[in-house]
């Protein structure tokens, strides 16, 4: 089963990405997380990415398809396999279609995560992110601090603000190419019929957790 996380910068994608993933065992795979160990660990592929991860623009398909595609063969996501962060176009869903399709697979679920503006900027600058490349725990300074102030609970690692989070500039960009060519996807997939959407906010009182309970019991369902 593919499940697809779509939404916003912020709205808690990984967070719920990773409950799932917890919860069934079938991998997350997060396009960010993947540029992120390849820049710390300054491999070719790293390099070349954080030219554009740096500025928050998206890094070119032909580095990001592939990489995917790779990933997506590994043995582990052959049951099923959480893609958070990717598709981020209407481009990039094609192609994730058509490699689908080589192995007589589908995007089964897409869960769209919705959250209103004036909470997401905020959202994104109180996000604390683990170190450990293995572990990768996200913590809300504000929603849900770690126990201990700058520690991971999970791993006891050292937290900080993601590059990208941490400037201005780049926080604007990436909401304004999500605007422009990661929303179409939610027509795009509404006209699949696999699309599922949820509200994540604190207004509401409806967290991250409450989503991934949620759809849990419903792929245990089916
Ligand atoms: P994220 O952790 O999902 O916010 O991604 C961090 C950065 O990685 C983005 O701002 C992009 O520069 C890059 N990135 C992640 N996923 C993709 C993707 N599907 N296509 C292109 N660039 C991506």
């Amino acid at each position: 089963m593919i499940i697809i996380m779509l939404g916003a910068q912020g709205t808690g994608k990984g967070t719920v990405a990773g409950l799932i993933s917890e919860q069934i065992g079938w991998p997350q795979i997060s396009t960010g997380d993947i540029f992120r160990k390849n820049i710390s660990e300054k491999t070719i592929l790293g390099i070349e990415a954080s030219k554009y991860t740096e500025k928050g623009e998206l890094v070119p398909d032909e580095i990001t398809v592939p990489m995917v595609e790779d990933r997506l063969n590994w043995e582990d996501a052959q049951e099923g396999a959480i893609l958070d962060g990717f598709p981020r176009t209407i481009e990039q869903a094609e192609k994730l279609d058509e490699m689908l399709k080589k192995n007589n697979k589908k995007v089964d679920l897409v869960i769209n995560l919705v959250t209103p503006k004036e909470e997401i900027i905020e959202r994104m600058l109180t996000r604390r992110v683990c170190t450990n490349q293995e572990c990768k725990a996200t913590y809300n300074i504000k929603l849900h601090p770690p126990v201990k102030e700058g520690i991971c609970d999970k791993c006891g690692a050292p937290l900080k603000q993601r590059a990208d989070d941490s400037d201005p500039e780049a926080i604007k960009k990436r909401l304004e190419i999500y605007e422009e060519k990661t929303s179409p996807l939610v027509e795009y997939y509404k006209n699949k019929g696999v699309i599922r959407t949820e509200k994540v906010s604190v207004e509401i009182n409806r967290m991250g957790k409450d989503v991934a309970e949620d759809i849990v019991k419903e792929i245990k369902n089916k």
